[in-house]
């Protein structure tokens, strides 16, 4: 394919799937650069021995030039399994971290931006001496902490999860100990995953503790998420008659929706809280015509192009994560080109916290490891 065709395909593509996602973006010079980008990445990728990586709520044109794309825990299986020399991530930091602990040194692993500003608020939230204190509270307590955390909150922790696979991981913990299961750090998520664990796989419920802080600035969340707020589904559901929803369980609407839904006021077989793998899969084989999406716009077009034949509808407009949506072309680029930010494992780094010196960001080696062990539960609990 030419520099020409690609960018005449993608101006309809992008223009049918995302027009309303990014308005005004996809002009036919934009794509025209997207295009010429497209082939540079695509070659520097041939000369490093890249395999580059794009979660679900990258624009459309990351989502295009990468070899895959899937969600945290999708990307973290597949780089297991590529086992390249080398991987690129369209993500947020921690990803990349989370992949490096996983692949160690025979890998190098690339974000496109220093974790000070490519992070995710959920990580921005949490204080370790918040946790430390609670966990003291809980001396018979094992963590499932959510991947989107620093090196150090995974190194506190036993387990690792993923939006995919919590209340899974919720249930493993209860069968390997005995002592209370806490969940950390976004309530959200942890509420409906304990609803899950609870209902799908029998686990107590009086085992099961989630983290809250009365302390505002200590509140962890996904700020994009939250605001998806307790009146969505309702107004959602009105709104598109004969639409199924699907949510993110980081939804601020998590803990009313399941109370609607226990009290047989939202329809249980129309409200779905899933990751963003699992969306794509529900709606394949849902038989509803539409749905509505309360996620990261990002997802959208992947579920369009998927399924041409169904119709999906974002939530909210706002639905657009600033952190993830630092990732671009000319930056993936620049990394490739570069090497810049490399993620490192080092004998001699901060014990405490992941450093960015010049292109490199170092996670000590003794943290990486504590942090590992729980990774791997992560990726192998089904
Ligand atoms: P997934 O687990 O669906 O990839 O969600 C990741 C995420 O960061 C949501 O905010």
């Amino acid at each position: 394919m030419t520099v020409q065709e690609l960018s005449k395909k993608w101006y309809e593509q992008f223009n049918v799937y995302a027009t309303d996602l990014y308005p005004g973006r996809y002009t036919p010079q934009f794509c025209q650069e997207l295009a010429e980008q497209a082939f540079e990445v695509r070659a520097l990728a041939k000369e490093k021995g890249s395999f580059i990586v794009a979660h679900n709520y990258q624009y459309p044109e990351l989502q295009e030039v990468a070899d895959m794309v899937g969600d945290s825990l999708g990307l973290a299986l597949e780089v297991k399994k590529q086992q390249a020399k080398r991987v690129d991530f369209s993500s947020v930091h921690f990803m990349g971290a989370t992949a490096k602990i996983l692949l160690g040194d025979a890998t190098r692993v690339f974000v496109q931006g220093d974790p000070s500003v490519h992070g995710c608020s959920l990580v921005f939230g949490t204080n370790h001496r918040v946790i430390e204190l609670w966990k003291k509270r809980h001396p018979d307590g094992v963590c499932v902490t959510y991947v989107n955390s620093d090196v150090r909150t995974k190194a506190m922790s036993e387990y690792i999860s993923t939006s995919r696979n919590t209340h899974q991981v919720i249930a493993r913990a209860a069968r390997e100990h005995t002592g209370q299961i806490l969940v950390l750090p976004d309530k959200f998520l942890g509420a409906v995953m304990k609803a899950k664990a609870v209902s799908e796989l029998g686990v107590d419920p009086e085992r099961i503790e989630i983290y809250t802080t009365p302390f505002q600035r200590f509140h962890a969340s996904c700020y994009v998420h939250e605001k998806i707020g307790d009146e969505a589904p309702d107004r959602a559901l009105e709104e598109h008659e004969g639409a199924e929803l699907l949510l993110h369980p980081e939804c601020g609407c998590a803990s009313s929706c399941l109370y609607k839904l226990s009290q047989g006021k939202l329809p249980a077989d129309r409200v779905f809280y899933l990751s963003t793998e699992a969306m794509l899969e529900r709606a394949r084989m849902s038989s509803a015509p539409s749905f509505v999406v309360g996620t990261e716009s990002g997802m959208i077009y992947r579920l369009r192009k998927e399924l041409p034949d169904k119709i999906f509808h974002p939530i909210s407009t706002q639905a657009v994560c600033g952190y993830m949506k630092q990732n671009t072309m000319e930056r993936l680029i620049h990394s490739l080109r570069h090497d810049e930010f490399e993620i490192v494992i080092d004998d001699e780094a901060d014990p405490n916290l992941e450093v960015i010196e010049g292109r490199v960001i170092r996670i000590n080696r003794a943290l990486a490891q504590k942090a590992k062990a729980g990774v791997e539960r992560m990726i192998d609990t089904k």
